[in-house]
């Protein structure tokens, strides 16, 4: 978990240019103001490292995303330049070593950062997953030193971002039954089919793709491409009107004869399937971690009001029908988070995480929900409209329990664990 002198230089430095503009902005803040908002717990302590990157990470969303999130929401916009700023911050490639040009922290770091930044704006959190996670996590790990000198490099800082392009219209759960193929001839593969549900789809200047190169071999003839956007033989599908994270982008792919180069193969042909599934298993920390910003956003956005809202010539925060939901809030967000950053934990240190990351994401999606939800029946009628966060964080969270493996999939992989463990 130790960072070099550098990385943290690069932390301090962030953290002193957000305090300055912090007190030169002064207090005026379009969401809540930060006093209000409740301190993350830790085992003991984190390295300072850490806490510098959350502290860094929590001015940056009390000061640039949560005032314009509602915005970037209601008008459907990327948020081109927050994410310029996340990348100047080192927010786009947490764990790409520094030698390679990135952050070179861990994936604690990476759950610490993932989950403040999402509770400032849940769009900008997911633009982030997707960049660390889903595109440099397998390019990282599987990718030629070419490979990474032209679809790494120029993805580290927040002018580029890359996407992952996996699931299909006609199959998402079943990753394994991909349709689109890709024939290779004369040094070339050709691409044919359509990959569905593709954040980032319109703004990416690359993706991973996954495609089957021998069908007779099913999930096992599956494999991975980095291929670069805009390219000959690839259209984009039309912006699907979603119910949250409105201010990402989601789209098809479209591969009608796109031609790649051979070398754009990522590993060895047929390691498509086991590339996805390690990809999404570190991925779904991230996701965690956004759900765990949306949940805590929910909380403080909940407790806020409760404090200020009278009824019964008393604030609603006196009544103990609200403070069981805030102590049910309160108590599902701190398991959520110990899940998540046990996950990440392990994964920093070289060990297995599979089951505690599809735990971490199963139960910090599902409290983001319920915090969110829970949110709204506390602020009542003003949890129905925008002129209050509640209603989008509840918009915001569904997705945490449908992308990257649905709940269901999350229990399937941890039962499927558990067996194992039992020897089954
Ligand atoms: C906004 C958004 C962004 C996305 N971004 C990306 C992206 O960037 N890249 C990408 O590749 N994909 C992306 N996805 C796709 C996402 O990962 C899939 O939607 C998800 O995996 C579910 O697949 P599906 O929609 O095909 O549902 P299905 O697989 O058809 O599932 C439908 C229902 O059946 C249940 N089900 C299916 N199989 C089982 C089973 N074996 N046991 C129990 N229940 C089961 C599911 O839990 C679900 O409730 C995105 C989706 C959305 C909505």
């Amino acid at each position: 978990m130790a960072a070099s002198k550098s990385t943290l230089g690069l932390i301090r430095t962030s953290a002193c240019i957000f305090l300055r503009r912090q007190s030169c902005q002064g207090k005026k803040q379009a969401g809540l103001s930060s006093k209000h908002l409740r301190c993350l717990s830790s085992f003991a302590s984190l390295p300072e490292t850490h806490e510098l990157l959350r502290k860094t990470c929590r001015d940056f969303a009390d000061n640039e995303l949560i005032p314009i999130a509602a915005k970037l929401d209601k008008e459907h916009l990327y948020p081109k330049e927050q994410v310029k700023k996340m990348g100047e911050l080192g927010l786009m490639a947490i764990d790409v070593p520094e030698s390679e040009g990135g952050t070179g922290l861990d994936y604690l770091a990476y759950a610490l950062a993932m989950e403040e930044i999402s509770r400032g704006c849940a769009s900008c959190g997911c633009i982030m997953s997707v960049n660390n996670s889903l595109y440099l996590g397998p390019l990282m790990k599987n990718g030629t030193a070419a490979q990474k000198a032209k679809y790494v490099q120029p993805f580290l800082d927040g002018s580029q971002v890359g996407c992952f392009a996996l699931s299909e219209p006609g199959n998402g759960s079943d990753a394994g039954a991909a349709s689109t193929i890709a024939q290779l001839k004369s040094g070339k593969y050709t691409l044919n089919g359509t990959k569905a549900w593709i954040t980032n789809g319109y703004e990416a200047a690359a993706s991973v793709v996954f495609a089957t190169t021998d069908k007779s071999l099913k999930h096992k003839g599956i494999s991975a491409f980095v291929v670069p956007k805009p390219v000959d033989g690839l259209s984009l599908g039309k912006k699907e009107d979603k119910l949250g994270i409105k201010a990402t982008s989601t789209c098809y792919l479209i591969f009608e004869d796109c031609e790649i180069p051979e070398e754009n193969l990522l590993g060895k042909p047929g390691m498509g399937f086991k590339i996805a599934m390690q990809t999404l298993d570190a991925g779904r920390i991230g996701i965690a971690a956004q759900g765990l910003g949306i949940a805590q956003a929910a909380l403080d956005c909940a407790v806020d009001y409760a404090l200020k809202r009278n009824s019964f010539g008393m604030p609603i925060a006196k009544m103990q029908t609200v403070q069981m939901k805030i102590a049910d809030m309160e108590t599902r967000l701190e398991s959520a988070r110990l899940l998540t950053w046990k996950a990440a934990m392990l994964k920093d240190a070289g060990k297995s995480f599979t089951k505690e990351a599809a735990m971490a994401k199963l139960a910090a999606s599902e409290t983001a929900t319920f915090n969110a939800h829970s949110a709204i029946q506390i602020l009542g009628g003003m949890g129905y409209v925008t002129d209050m966060p509640a209603e989008r964080h509840y918009r915001d969270a569904r997705i945490t329990e449908i992308y990257e493996g649905t709940s269901d999939i999350q229990r399937l992989v941890i039962a499927t664990n558990i067996f194992k463990e039992y020897g089954a």
